[in-house]
């Protein structure tokens, strides 16, 4: 069994990936697929096919070992979903037309205040997606409906919105160790998937899963490596309370070289959670957000097998979760944002 595999999903019905009901009448989506999602999809094909993983059973081990051991569940993305690093300054408003610059990425030694060309402040990014869905509405489905009696009737006062990722877009990302074999279910590969929630009403994907596809580096300046978050982080300090950095016994050992120090620019969250199977709440986390990028200077280059590993693998706590998946080499946009966006 290959020990990675890149995921490619094309939604062929509208997908929610709930990031939770907020307290007024709207149910946003998360604008990718987060690891969470896939794996939650993974073992629901699994428990359909072959039944609950109950004691006994035969796929009991196989489960087991797929979905709770070291397995990774990485995010699926569109280039556009991908968070803007915090470690990037940008306009504070929007860019003039001849603006020639967009990102100032202080991760790469870039620094500045206001945008040369249309003197504008700058400030940091805060880890939106690059793409904001009022730039591209297509990708996003907004529905208000109204919440109904028994009888069919409409409740007074009781609307809500249900946001949906569109159909027909394609993400990828990838899964590593034990989590490839989630894609093959008895012996028969996973060709679609239901994803997020409301699964008798959407969230149909078909996937195609490529064991043979190798990882992109991750992005290295010297001998510094530039991490950026593509999903919330868990990290944690010798004693086991919330770090904002991974620790660099960690980083020395997927790198395979000293770390001589670390950079951060961060944002700190929240991630609860519900763990379907077991019907329980996940305990809240403090967690360092999407987005959030860190400059580790190392005493040399670490090797391109160890970047393209590390790139999978991810960091912190809770990978298999999809907590501390890591973005692909990015793409800085250098001119206007409507001719960034092919
Ligand atoms: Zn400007």
């Amino acid at each position: 069994m290959s020990t990675t595999a890149k995921v490619t999903m094309k939604l062929e019905q509208p997908v929610h990936a709930g990031t939770g009901p907020l307290p007024d009448y709207r149910n946003p989506t998360h604008d990718h697929i987060p690891g969470s999602v896939l794996r939650g999809a993974c073992a629901a094909a699994w428990i359909r096919a072959l039944g609950a993983p109950a004691p006994g059973t035969a796929h009991r081990q196989a489960f087991i070992e797929t979905f709770e051991s070291d397995g990774v569940f990485g995010p699926l993305h569109r280039a556009g979903s991908l968070p803007v690093p915090i470690s990037v300054l940008v306009h504070k408003y929007e860019a003039e037309p001849d603006c020639q610059q967009l990102w100032w990425d202080r991760s790469l030694g870039e620094d500045a205040t206001e945008c040369p060309d249309c003197g504008q402040g700058l400030e940091a990014a805060k880890g939106e997606p690059r793409e904001p869905p009022e730039e591209r509405p297509e990708w996003l489905l907004r529905r208000t409906r109204a919440a109904l009696t028994t009888d069919g009737v409409a409740k007074d006062e009781q609307l809500y919105r249900k946001d949906s990722l569109a159909r027909r877009q394609v993400l990828t990302g990838w899964v590593s160790a034990a989590a490839v074999q989630a894609f093959d279910v008895g012996g028969e590969p996973v060709q679609r998937l239901w994803l997020g929630g409301g699964r008798t009403t959407g969230g149909l994907a078909r996937v195609t899963v490529d064991p043979d596809a190798e990882p992109e580096a991750l992005e290295t300046d010297g001998s510094a490596v530039v991490l950026r978050l593509a999903s919330s982080g868990i990290f944690v300090d010798v004693t086991g309370l919330p770090a904002d950095v991974p620790s660099r016994e960690e980083l020395r050992g997927v790198l395979g070289v000293e770390v001589v120090s670390v950079v951060r620019w961060m944002r700190w969250g929240e991630a609860a959670g519900w763990h379907a199977a077991a019907g329980l709440a996940k305990p809240t986390e403090r967690v360092v957000t999407a987005g959030s990028t860190y400059r580790v200077e190392c005493d040399r280059a670490p090797s391109q097998e160890a970047l393209r590993a590390l790139r999978v693998r991810g960091l912190g706590l809770r990978r298999r979760e999809g907590f501390g998946a890591l973005c692909p080499p990015l793409d800085p946009p250098t001119s206007t944002p409507a001719s960034v966006i092919p």
